[in-house]
């Protein structure tokens, strides 16, 4: 029986009316506020009310390094979800909301895959509820505003030449990368170099997943630097009057939407910043809600572990005081044949040497969760191509690591696929085995804090940086934010800043070609490599394939 696509088992969906979602959380029905039938806010009256309320068991899900073979975080997350359901506990999953972008370019849904995906699957994957325009509309209006007082006389003495925000659109373009605004006479103000990124990367978004309320969310808008003067001294979004504002356009976007998995089960799905420049998880907001309703909660980080978790640990759970019991490592067969040098279109035919041989990349991500001092265990995505010595090969492999690999298959089989994996994880969280701790004190110099992460987690000997970066590091500690976490911007590839090094190497450099610092958001970001923050169409995107078919129906979205 050949297996449906993602969005005709999406569609097939029996959904629940959301109400009774939220009814399985014990939110009253006047706390929902309904988007259709099928999604809703959770509104912030009913969240403020749950702040005393003991905190359910965190749990997070992260992967090896991703290979074009694909790794299914999502997938696994929300097969996890409701295996933990089928089981007896009250759990939730929280993901983040999908950008346009990937969307309609390459990278398709984002709403898990199989029968373990997040529905409305068409709805999540485009408009959903508004919040990405909101967040656009934030971002734009402090860009607005940053142009207008330049026109009306610049009494803040901004360097027109140093003006860092940049404007935002939801959508892959790269004829907006770079442009020059204010073209067309004195009328239009004083032309300037400027372009746009895409929304998931603006700092709104990484602002909005990390607040923990209104007045937070107020007071990081309002710390954003904007520009410089020509003393180098910033200029920041509150010296523009511009907090208030965005405040209120983003404070319906604030409130988490709920929907539901394929097996009824409530899922948060809010916040979507970039795991490159951002730190790539769904809102603090989210999670701290979840956390208050559900017993268990799962949820994913973007990119692999080296990235995605090592952020998830030591920027969102260090700032939200949040505390995870369990990580799980998703792999896959293909994936680690990947990693053991077989090209992509070799996959099919079994291959226990290259199985055997790519494992060391799932290992180093295993010692390197053990440094934050919480259990991982891993999970092996079922892909039908894999045969059973190829899974043994993993398993043996991982034993020899001191974990456990668990064989998933909740793509085919939804949370009953999973049970077992769901088991193993209420045993470790009700070992109480998890002593969370961030890799790094807040306290540790910036760029020591660069090293601690290159040499513990990537095992690289030494960080590259010129002078003038180590400088710019240094003015940043005399000026107040010495104490911010570091958000790593490099390939997700590899644990080099080398994309085509898989595995596990060592001995490698990674040389640091600029850092940024998103006050509001609060870290310092380092960028190692190149980083597109507005990614382009590929040569024939999605969009393409995507429309209606003679039913009515969505076509194209994977
Ligand atoms: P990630 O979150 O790691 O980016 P997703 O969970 O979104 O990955 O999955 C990416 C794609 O891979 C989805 O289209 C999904 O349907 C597919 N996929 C995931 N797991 C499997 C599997 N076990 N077998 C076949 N396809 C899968
Ligand atoms: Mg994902």
């Amino acid at each position: 029986m050949a297996m449906k696509t993602d969005i005709e088992i999406a569609r097939a969906a029996n959904k629940l009316p959301i109400q009774e979602i939220g009814a399985k959380l014990n939110i009253p029905s006047e706390h929902l506020l309904p988007f259709g039938h099928d999604k809703a806010k959770v509104s912030s009256d009913f969240i403020k009310a749950q702040a005393d309320k003991p905190n359910g068991h965190l749990v997070l899900v992260t992967a090896i390094n991703p290979t074009p073979a694909g790794e299914g975080k999502t997938t696994t997350t929300v097969g996890l979800g409701d295996a933990l359901n089928l089981i007896g506990k009250k759990a939730a999953v929280c993901i983040r909301e999908a950008s346009l972008g990937p969307c309609f370019g390459m990278k398709g849904g984002a709403a898990g895959g199989g029968n373990a995906q997040i529905v409305p699957m068409e709805e999540m994957n485009l408009h959903f509820t508004g919040d990405f325009h909101a967040i656009t509309s934030a971002h734009n209006l402090l860009s607005a505003m940053i142009d207008n007082h330049i026109y009306w006389g610049n009494k803040l003495e901004i360097d027109t030449r140093r003006v860092t925000w940049r404007r935002v659109m939801d959508m892959n373009d790269r004829a907006l990368r770079q442009i020059t605004a204010s073209l067309g006479g004195v009328a239009n103000g004083f032309p300037r170099e400027a372009g746009f990124d895409i929304t998931v990367a603006s700092e709104v978004m990484a602002i909005l997943c990390l607040a923990t309320d209104l007045k937070d969310l107020e007071r990081r808008l309002g710390a954003i630097i904007v520009a410089y003067r020509r003393d180098r001294s910033p200029i920041y979004a509150r010296d523009l009057k511009a907090d208030g504002a965005m405040t209120v356009l983003l404070a319906q976007a604030m409130q988490p939407n709920l929907v539901q998995t394929l097996e009824n089960n409530p899922a948060f799905v809010h916040g979507g910043p970039f795991a490159n420049i951002a730190h790539g998880c769904n809102s603090v907001i989210a999670t701290q809600t979840a956390l208050k309703l559900a017993d268990y909660v799962v949820t994913e980080a973007g990119f692999g572990a080296d990235l995605g978790a090592e952020k998830f640990l030591d920027i969102k759970c260090r700032k939200a005081g949040l505390a995870p019991e369990a990580v799980v490592i998703v792999a896959t067969v293909r994936a680690m044949k990947m990693n053991g040098g077989v090209a992509k279109s070799d996959l099919g035919p079994e291959n226990v040497e290259a199985v055997k041989k790519g494992c060391p990349n799932l290992g180093r991500h295993i010692q390197n969760i053990k440094k934050f001092g919480v259990p991982a265990v891993v999970a092996i995505n079922h892909f039908v191509s894999d045969t059973d010595a190829e899974i043994a090969a993993v398993q043996d492999y991982v034993k020899t690591m001191g974990a456990e690999a668990i064989v998933c298959r909740h793509w085919a089989d939804g949370g009953a696929g999973a049970e077992a994996l769901a088991k193993k994880v209420v045993e470790i969280v009700e070992s109480g085995a998890a002593q969370y701790a961030p890799l790094y004190p807040d306290e540790m110099p910036l760029f020591t804090k660069i090293e601690t992460i290159a040499k513990e987690i990537y095992h690289a000997d030494e960080v590259l940086a010129d002078k003038k970066i180590r400088n710019q590091l240094q003015e940043w500690e005399k000026a107040g934010y010495g104490h911010l976490p570091i958000c790593m911007a490099k390939t997700q590839y590899s644990f080099t800043t080398d994309p085509n090094r898989r595995g596990a190497p060592t001995g490698h450099s990674v040389p640091v070609r600029e850092v940024r610092l998103a006050a509001g958001a609060g870290f310092v970001v380092v960028i190692c490599g190149e980083i597109m923050t507005m990614p382009g169409l590929p040569s024939v995107p999605a969009a393409e394939t995507i429309r209606f078919n003679d039913a009515g129906e969505i076509e194209g979205l994977s």
